[in-house]
């Protein structure tokens, strides 16, 4: 197979996904003239309960475009609360989705999207990156199932730095490593190419220069500018590859023990980065130049311990018997991953981050 630049697999397979992306400060003030844009004249304005004031902001900012405002959306799309906005949208008649918050926000869109075709605009407030992706995973019965659709994909994404200011530093750091996660796994991922691995390596680079500085100045306006600019790329990626057994554990454990998303992908990128670290080697002196290192798994963990709160699945709240099981349901359905997943393999990975050690 021939290898380009990077040692890029130079016979690909590149999936565009269309969005139109509005990215800068103060580009909310756009969010009227863009759904104008989509013709939009009866926006259901979506957030989460804590976020209502915000979105109550945006409902008076966009006028007699806003018909209902809806903040109920919750973590993992519950199906209940979709069905609840549902009913509120289709007692206004309305024509169109706004979303301001995180990747809850913007699942409850894109589960009313996936049930409606309603066309979405969305303005993120966290890292998540869902607003990128053709993913939509609901949960219902507290099963989580996941669906790849485009029927899901935004129109409008509107990138404003000033809104993620507000996070405390407990969300933006893990929320802010979430988004590497996604880059990491991409530039290790089966479906990898130039163009996604470019965004991942940009990606990484630019949250892991925000990140430290969000963590000791929270306020600091360029370093969320950058750390979105980093959030939305990643965002393409995930939308654009397959990822591997770092998701496939985070989902497992997620699923299992019941462990809060963000901060679970932050814990483990720097294990299941070095789980791989010999097998995409390539991948790995992508990550180590992005974070100016020499070792891309000992720089995750590096940052992982300036950004998180938890550190070690111990300090998640996993007890010791609760390893076997995950490493026994990490390997029942085979996946790809760059290293062949063996059960002994994830029990050793889960044991080193239970216990908080550097990968
Ligand atoms: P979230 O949307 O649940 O938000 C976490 C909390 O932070 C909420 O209480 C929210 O109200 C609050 N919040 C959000 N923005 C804030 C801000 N600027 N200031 C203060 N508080 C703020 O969390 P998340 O990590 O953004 O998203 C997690 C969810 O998104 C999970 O359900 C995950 O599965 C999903 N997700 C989906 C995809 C996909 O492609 N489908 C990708 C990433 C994440």
């Amino acid at each position: 197979m021939a290898t380009g630049p990077n040692g890029n697999n130079m016979e690909f397979v590149y999936n565009a996904h269309p969005a139109r992306v509005i990215f800068g400060v103060g580009a909310r003030n756009k969010v009227a003239e863009e759904l104008d844009r989509l013709n939009i004249k009866r926006a259901i304005v979506l957030s989460t309960p804590d976020q209502s004031l915000i979105a109550g902001e945006f409902a008076k900012m966009i006028g007699d475009r806003a018909a209902i405002v809806y903040p109920g959306a919750a973590q993992h799309t519950p199906v209940e609360v979709t069905e609840t906005a549902l009913q509120a949208a289709e007692s206004v008649h309305a024509d169109g989705c706004l979303a301001i918050g995180g990747g809850s926000t913007t699942g409850l869109s894109k589960a009313i999207a996936l049930r409606t075709d309603l066309p979405q605009l969305i303005v993120p407030t966290t890292f998540a990156g869902s607003e990128m992706t053709p993913i939509i995973g609901q949960t219902e019965g507290g099963r989580k199932t996941t669906q790849n659709t485009t029927k899901v994909l935004p129109e409008t994404v509107i990138y404003d730095p000033e809104l993620t200011r507000t996070m405390p530093t407990f969300i933006s750091g893990p929320s802010g490593m979430n988004a590497i996660a996604h880059s990491v796994e991409g530039l290790y991922a089966k479906e990898r190419n130039p163009i996604i691995s470019m965004m991942a390596e940009e990606s990484i680079a630019a949250l892991g220069r925000a990140l430290p500085v969000l963590m000791d100045d929270p306020d600091n306006l360029e370093a969320h500018t950058h750390a979105l600019y980093g959030a939305w790329l990643a965002g393409c990626v995930l939308g654009a590859v397959g990822m591997a057994i770092h998701h496939k554990l985070c989902h497992t454990l997620g699923g299992t023990f019941n462990l809060p998303h963000a901060d679970l992908h932050a814990l483990m990128i720097p294990y299941s980065a070095a789980y791989n670290r010999e097998a995409a080697s390539e991948a790995m002196a992508r990550v180590a130049r992005a974070l100016g290192a020499q070792d891309g798994p000992s720089a995750l963990f590096d940052l992982m311990q300036k950004t998180t709160r938890h550190k070690s699945l111990k300090e998640l709240g996993l007890t010791p018997s609760g390893l076997d099981k995950a490493a026994e349901q990490a390997v029942q359905n085979p996946y790809y991953n760059p290293r062949p997943v063996t059960r002994e393999g994830v029990r050793e990975l889960l044991e080193k981050a239970y216990l908080g050690e550097r990968p």
